[in-house]
């Protein structure tokens, strides 16, 4: 008990002020209800602040710098281009602060009021919030929990925030780093050693497991990874870093695996980016009547809610796909069904974009997964070589693929790599979202040259009659 401690009241109170939560706060708000939401850091969550943005500003500033050199063979040279990496960070930093002051202003202008604390349950009803100088104790009608998640930590790679880190580290560095070591061949681990890659670090990639990327399509997958084999990013699969030994300027590191068996590496820096966990543990969730599952997921319904009737969870604390765009529609849902609306995550499928060189992005089944689950399906591919807007941008890598049931047509699934695959895979979700089919693809005129055009003619491939490319 905290001595003049006192209760206020909150219709919902929002735990979290990530993609999940602040687009929870603010739906609530619009629905009526008057709305709390405590965050302990900085508002935007891991997403605006450490995440999805700020690797994405960074991702962007380093394939432009790395194009400027093929430029040459359009009539543009530029061979004297210099990095001055403090501005790449200060452009990065811009971008992160005018998108969390939009949200703080819109989360605002929805008269939803702001905590900046820590919150844990008391009770079924309660929690508490520790601030800076005092704390006190919320009493909800409703509460939704998106505290989000945060790196896994490996226990011979405890990060020490400076040779050995994490990926908010990596997002913050002044300087790009000589040899750079990324321990997990994952999402975080290749966009963020490609960008280093371009910025000029020698980078050597250690993926446990026998592919890049596990689970996602392999023929995707194969480009992405010849692509890094040309910007000369060294991969050791099936492989584990047996030890590190930090020295006075840098680590000493020696492999295990098939091709690095006792390999001795020296680098500046190591990134360890081998997943990551839901922010469960020190939330008090016995107290509110919560069990979380043995990775630490807190199980809901359709409709976001937990075990106990008063609390929904959402965002990565409820699981896989740990994805921004999953947390911001289960955030909508869970306000609305907390106001009373036929409210449910009833979604045909998320999509996942990958921020590779080429980028990878895919919605619903892949070919093997159609199969496993009893489809006959039919594969459509067009590569992006025969499409005009490629060559007009010189970006002719990669291809889409078209999945379909052969008996009735429907589109079961859309994977792609190449260029702007995470802008062109919006079509695929809409299609698999409206129960479209292959031939609703293809009678749907699109304009030329544009690079969607590619899913037109996958769309033509799986019906036999592709035009820019012969039937095999
Ligand atoms: P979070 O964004 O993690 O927010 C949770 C918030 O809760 C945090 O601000 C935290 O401070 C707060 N909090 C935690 N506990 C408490 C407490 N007890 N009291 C008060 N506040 C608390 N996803 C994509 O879709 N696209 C991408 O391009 C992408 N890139 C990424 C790049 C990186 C480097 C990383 C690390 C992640 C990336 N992700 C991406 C994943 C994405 O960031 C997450 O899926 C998303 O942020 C989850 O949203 P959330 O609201 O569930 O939680
Ligand atoms: P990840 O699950 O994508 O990849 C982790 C990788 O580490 C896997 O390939 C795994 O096999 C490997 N690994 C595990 N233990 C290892 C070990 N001891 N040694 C070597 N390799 C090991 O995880 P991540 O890259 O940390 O990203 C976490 C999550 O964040 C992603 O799963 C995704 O949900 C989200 N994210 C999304 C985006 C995006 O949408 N573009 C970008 C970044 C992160």
């Amino acid at each position: 008990m905290v001595v003049g401690e006192f209760t206020e009241s909150a219709d919902v109170l929002v735990i979290g002020g990530g993609p999940g939560g602040y687009v929870a706060a603010i739906r609530a708000a619009q629905l009526g209800m008057s709305v709390t939401l405590v965050e302990r850091e900085d508002i935007g969550g891991v997403c605006l602040n450490r995440g999805c943005i700020p690797s994405k500003a960074l991702i962007a500033t380093a394939d432009q710098y790395y194009r400027l050199a093929g430029l040459k063979t359009r009539g543009i040279d530029v061979t004297q281009a210099s990095l001055d990496f403090s501005r790449v960070q200060a452009h990065k930093e811009q971008v992160v602060k005018k998108l969390t002051s939009g949200v703080a202003g819109l989360l605002k202008g929805h008269n939803v009021s702001v905590i900046r604390g820590t919150a844990r349950f008391v009770s079924r009803d309660t929690v508490r919030v520790v601030e800076e100088y005092e704390s006190k104790k919320i009493q909800f009608k409703k509460c939704i929990v998106a505290t989000g998640s945060r790196t896994k930590i490996l226990p011979n790679l405890v990060p020490d925030g400076d040779r050995i880190v994490g990926s908010t580290e990596a997002l913050q560095w002044d300087a790009p780093p000589g040899h750079l070591i990324v321990v997990g061949g994952g999402y975080i681990g290749l966009e963020l050693g490609t960008v280093y890659r371009k910025f000029g670090s020698r980078v050597t990639v250690v993926e446990a497991t026998p592919h890049l990327l596990p689970g996602v399509d392999p023929a995707l997958v194969q480009v992405v990874q010849k692509r890094l084999k040309d910007l000369e990013v060294s991969v050791f699969l099936s492989t584990t870093v047996k030890t590190v030994e930090r020295e006075r300027d840098g680590l000493n590191i020696v492999l295990e695996g098939p091709k690095a068996d006792a390999l001795s590496l020296s680098a500046d820096k190591m990134l360890v980016t081998v997943g990551r966990q839901p922010n469960t543990d020190d939330l008090g969730l016995d107290a509110a009547g919560i069990r979380v599952d043995d990775r630490g997921f807190i199980a809901v319904d359709t409709t976001m809610r937990t075990a106990n009737p008063l609390i929904y969870a959402i965002g990565d604390v409820v699981g896989n796909p740990m994805l921004a765009h999953k947390a911001s529609h289960e955030g909508q849902v869970a306000a609305e069904a907390i106001a009373g609306l036929p409210a449910a995550m009833d979604v045909v499928a998320i999509p996942a974009v990958i921020f590779t060189d080429p980028e990878i992005a895919s919605v619903g089944l892949t070919e093997a997964q159609a199969k496993e689950s009893g489809y006959d399906p039919v594969v459509g591919r067009f590569p992006f070589a025969a499409n005009g807007r490629a060559l007009t941008v010189d970006e002719t890598t990669g291809f889409v693929q078209v999945i379909s049931d052969k008996t009735t047509q429907r589109i079961l699934g859309v994977h792609m790599v190449g260029p702007e695959a995470s802008n062109l895979i919006a079509e695929g979700t809409l299609a698999l979202e409206m129960g479209a089919t292959v031939t609703d693809l293809a009678l749907t005129v699109h304009a030329h040259p544009t690079l969607p055009e590619a899913l037109l003619e996958a769309a033509e491939a799986s019906l036999g009659h592709p035009i820019h490319i012969l039937k095999r």
